[in-house]
């Protein structure tokens, strides 16, 4: 039997780790350096919705607790505007094929996970761990991976310049996890006609948007993102105090340049004192082995060596996918050793094929895709098929690359949006 270690009890660390209890044959470890009650009690730190895949993936391994109280976005409204508040687009998008986005507050989804990880005979420390001890780990364990997302422990993993396209956060943000009927009741934007992400951009300023999900204290809500162009107008985060403070500063941009949400946002309270973060990040990728002092190869996986920015909603979702690949590869590795020639391989195949996607997808976006996104959102206006493939395109950006690479790329996109079969807009209800 393999012996495994995981460094981090992230949503990451967590699915390989159920992923190898199932497959059998493994002892998994994981190490967080938080206990269940900590994790749970703390201040909101991170977030994210999970697309149909990472859903299906739970549904196998038994994880979907919370799939009868969670609201799912099944489409996306799109506001594309002006600084000047003139609006150049608005569309009304259905995912296609029963897609759903499903957001679970991660201080209710991980501690439920840690526990459950330990009731199936999982060995979950609670110790947080530093250079040294991670080169005891390396060198008791047949394998470690390192799952720490940002933490400090991600330098040991250096830093990929080719692929790393900032040296700087692109956005610099303001989270809030938001509940009140007028944004989560069935009357909130009728218009719209399904739970719905919102997701606002006002060019050379940043972008709004908000997610249905599943909150503490156990409120259905809505997690709600400012994202600022640093040095704009936008860029006030920073001074907030508390999660009513940023409330205000996020209400007060509104009313400047989104007037139309601040009816419904301003009857929103905080789910609780700890639902908020204001923060950035520079999305890096990183090189997949790296070394422990004694010279052990440990493997980076999620956020640790693809950080990106959560503008897309793709981080946590492209982190998961990664670790079910890593972990099929495992299993066919069988008793040979874990050697850091497999791990490049591994990371290399999972990149090729996928992870590159919804980071270049991302990256588009912050980077303001220009004349290519305006061909498709013009194209979405009048065809709601290529509005609903836009769309189902954010739960899967492979689907749709190479689209923004350039105005003849996004006129194919709508071409091929156009000759596919959708459903009927309105089925997503
Ligand atoms: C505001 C916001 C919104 C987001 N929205 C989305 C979204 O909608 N969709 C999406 O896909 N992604 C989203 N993301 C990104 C997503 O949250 C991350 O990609 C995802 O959580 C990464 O998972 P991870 O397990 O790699 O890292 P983490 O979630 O950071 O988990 C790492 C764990 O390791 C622990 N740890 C750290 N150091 C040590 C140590 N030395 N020893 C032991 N344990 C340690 C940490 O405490 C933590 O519990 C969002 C991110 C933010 C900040």
């Amino acid at each position: 039997m393999k012996s495994i270690a995981i460094i981090g009890a992230g949503p990451v660390g967590l699915h390989l780790g159920f992923a190898l209890l199932k497959a059998s044959g493994f002892k998994v470890t994981i190490f967080s350096d938080r206990t269940p009650e900590q994790y749970g009690d703390a201040k909101l730190s991170n977030t994210a919705a999970f697309f149909s895949y990472v859903q299906g993936k739970e549904q196998e391994l038994g994880i979907n607790f919370w799939d009868d109280v969670t609201p799912r976005g099944k489409g996306i409204h799109l506001e594309a505007h002006l600084p000047t508040g003139d609006t150049i687009a608005s569309i009304d998008a259905a995912f296609r094929d029963g897609v759903t986005a499903q957001g679970v507050d991660y201080r209710i989804r991980i501690p439920r996970w840690m526990q459950e990880f330990s009731q199936r005979g999982g060995d979950l420390r609670v110790e947080s761990i530093d250079a040294g001890r991670l080169d005891e780990i390396a060198g008791e364990f047949d394998a470690t991976f390192v799952a720490v997302g940002k933490g400090a422990m991600s330098r040991l993993f250096s830093r990929d310049e080719e692929r790393s396209e900032f040296d700087r956060p692109a956005r610099h943000m303001g989270v809030l996890l938001l509940e009140g009927q007028s944004i989560t009741g069935p009357d909130a934007w009728p218009e719209v006609g399904f739970p719905h992400l919102r997701l606002h951009t006002i060019f050379g300023v940043g972008d709004v948007f908000s997610i249905p999900m599943y909150g503490k204290p156990g409120v259905a809500c809505r997690g709600m993102a400012f994202e600022a162009i640093p040095g704009s107008p936008f860029d006030q985060f920073s001074e907030a105090a508390s999660g009513d403070d940023l409330l205000q500063i996020g209400l007060d941009l509104m009313r400047k340049y989104l007037p139309g949400d601040v009816p419904e946002f301003s009857q929103a309270t905080l789910c609780e004192p700890g639902s908020w973060i204001v923060g950035a990040l520079t999305p890096t990728i990183r090189k997949p082995v790296g070394y422990t002092e004694s010279g052990h190869a440990v493997m980076g996986l999620g956020d640790v060596v693809m950080l990106t920015d959560p503008l897309a909603g793709q981080g946590a979702n492209n982190g998961i996918r990664m670790v079910h690949r890593i972990a099929e590869e495992l299993v066919d590795l069988g008793s040979k050793p874990v050697e850091a020639d497999w791990m490049h391989r591994a990371f290399e195949d999972y990149w090729d094929d996928y992870g590159q996607y919804p980071i270049e997808f991302t990256n588009r976006l912050l980077k303001d895709p220009g004349p290519p996104l305006m061909v498709i959102l013009q194209a979405a206006g009048s065809d709601q098929r290529v509005a609903d493939a836009f769309a189902t395109a954010f739960t899967d950006p492979k689907t749709m690359v190479p689209w923004l690479r350039s105005v003849e790329d996004a006129k194919r996109f709508v071409t091929q949006a156009q000759q596919s079969a959708s459903p009927p807009f309105r089925q997503a209800v």
